[in-house]
Order: structure tokens, then sequence, then C-alpha cells
């Protein structure tokens, strides 16, 4: 719940002789820090704290509410596999709705992929995508594509006003804090359910296992509960709480094995679309579980 989680503000976390460290009740008794080399932003919105700072070793950082959301040196991985794990899942993937992904990483990687004809997003934060457009330049550039109609709106409350529209759902949402905390509930999972077509598939940020197993175990619970297939897959962030984030997948189509991907590109193709970090062999990876989480989920 909201109150759950206390997120200590940046000026609390921001550090001595230039190191920030990332702390919150999501992860306790552990941190994350790095060097910052100039804060190039900093406000406060109608929905949360936005900073964007410069570091030393990973680039330009998007902090939201004390979070770090993504890095310039690894946010390729996130974008990459939240967005080809589902569409790559899915054998003609038209039209695709993104929640949440107000930087525009997401929407970047989605236009690659040669199906897609149309996408849709709704980011409940003008400020972060105007922020975006200004310093994370290499990111925002999804919001050039000519496939992308944006809105500035609440996810949950979108998708209440949507029935058989999409063949995917992307859900690259903050963490459950304040405005996401709808996105990770099982009515939001029943709403996606009716806003997709037949045999869609949805994916959302879900957490990461080694920090918050209730998450990820509640997140899988509601999908399952709502989607005749659903399945939770993860990827390496060294920047995101212990290294890593994971997915959670559902799908209409009762036949979908999403380890066992419906499209796959060739070398040529993967080269073409800039891919850094997703590739077939990785997608089927991603669903590979450690026994203790496996025992868990299964
Ligand atoms: N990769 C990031 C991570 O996992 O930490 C997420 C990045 S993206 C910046 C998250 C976005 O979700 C933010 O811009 C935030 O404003 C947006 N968001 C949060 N709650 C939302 C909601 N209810 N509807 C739409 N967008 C929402």
């Amino acid at each position: 719940t909201e109150t759950k989680y206390c997120v200590k503000q940046f000026k609390m976390n921001i550090l001595k002789n230039n190191w920030y460290t990332e702390s919150c009740d999501m992860w306790p008794g552990g941190t994350f820090s790095f060097e910052v080399k100039e804060i190039l932003h900093q406000e406060k919105s109608p929905y949360q704290d936005i900073i964007v700072c410069d570091t030393t070793s990973f680039g330009r950082v998007l902090i939201l509410d004390g979070i770090i959301q993504c890095t310039e040196k690894d946010e390729f991985s996130y974008q990459e596999m939240l967005s080809f794990l589902a569409l790559c899942s899915h054998k003609n993937p038209e039209k695709v709705l993104i929640v949440g992904g107000g930087d525009g990483g997401v929407a970047r990687e989605v236009s690659k992929h040669p199906k897609v004809k149309e996408i849709v997003q709704v980011e409940i934060d003008a400020r972060v995508v105007e922020v975006s457009k200004k310093y994370l330049p290499y990111m925002s550039v999804g919001f050039n594509s000519e496939k992308l109609t944006l809105h500035i709106g609440d996810g949950f409350e979108f998708m209440k006003n949507h029935s058989n529209e999409f063949d995917v759902i992307l859900t690259d949402s903050s963490d459950p804090v304040g405005p996401a905390v709808s996105l990770f509930q099982e009515n939001y999972f029943a709403l996606m359910k009716s806003a997709l077509k037949p045999n869609g598939i949805v994916c959302s940020q879900a957490g990461t296992f080694w920090n918050d197993l209730d998450l990820v175990t509640n997140t899988l619970k509601y999908c399952r509960n709502q989607f005749p297939v659903g399945a939770y897959a993860y990827t390496s962030v060294p920047t995101y709480p212990s290294g890593l984030i994971g997915f959670v997948l559902g799908s209409l189509d009762p036949d979908v094995k999403f380890d066992s991907p419906q499209i796959t590109f060739t070398k040529e193709e993967e080269r073409a679309m800039k891919l850094k970090y997703y590739n077939s062999d990785i997608h089927k990876a991603a669903f590979t579980l450690p026994t203790f989480l496996r025992n868990q989920l299964n």
C-alpha cells in the first residue's frame, strides 16, 4: 500500500562529497550510491520530485521521488527487454499501448518493431516528458516516432475507457509509490484484459525478487487470476536495487509459451534495429528462474 513505503527525499539522500545514496524502505538495510558530477535539473511537479544529474560512471540519471528510474549506461537493458519480451511473444503486435514511460525509452524500442503500426502512450506527468526531452534525448527520441500518439493522464483511468483495442500493453511504471500504486493491483490487470484484443499480451514492470518477493508474487498472482498464461522474467540492470528488475507477462492466448518467442530476428535485423541487449536467446533465458523463485511462483 502507499503508506508501506516511505521514500526519503533527495536532499536527505544526497551525499557528502558528491555521492548520492538511494535509500528507500522498499529495500531496507542496503543502498546503492553513485558519484554526482552535476545536478542538471531539479523540480517538484504536481506528481513527484524530478531530478536529472550527470554522474562520473553512469552518464545522466533520472530520479523520481528519490528513486533511480534510468541511467544512460544501462537503460537499454530495461527498455529493450520490457518491450521485446512482449512484442516477440505476439504473432502480430500491430497496436501497442504504453502506460508510463515518460522518458521515451520504451517508445523508442517499440517503434523499431517492424510489425508495430500504431503506438498509444499514456503518461501521468507531462513534466517528466518535457524534462526528458531536454536532458535525455537518447531516450526521448521515442516521442518523435510517427507511429506514436501521446496522452497525458492516468493510465488506470485511461484503461477504463478502452476495450478490445490493443494487441500489447506495456506498463513502464515507476515503483508502487505515489501515482503508480494503482498499476500494481489486480483490478488494473482486469482493466488491461478488457482493453486487449483477442490473444493480447501484457507486460508490466514488477520489481526485483531479492528485495520484494511479496510484490513479485502478488503481481504475478493478480496477472494469473486474470490471464490464462502468466510468467515472470528478469533482466540485469546494475543501477536498480540488487542489480536486476523483473517483468510480469500475461497472455490471453492459452497456447502462448513465453519462453519460446513467436518472432525471431536475424543478426542483420538486430543490427538494423540497434538492439544492444535483446536477442532470442536472452528472451528464452529471461524466463529461467532460480529454484527458490520457481518454487515460490509456481
Ligand atoms: N524504468 C523505470 C523504472 O522501472 O523505475 C520507469 C521509468 S518511467 C520514467 C515511469 C513513469 O511512470 C514516470 O514517468 C511516471 O510519471 C509514470 N507513471 C506513474 N504512475 C502512472 C500512472 N498511474 N499513469 C501513467 N503514468 C504513470
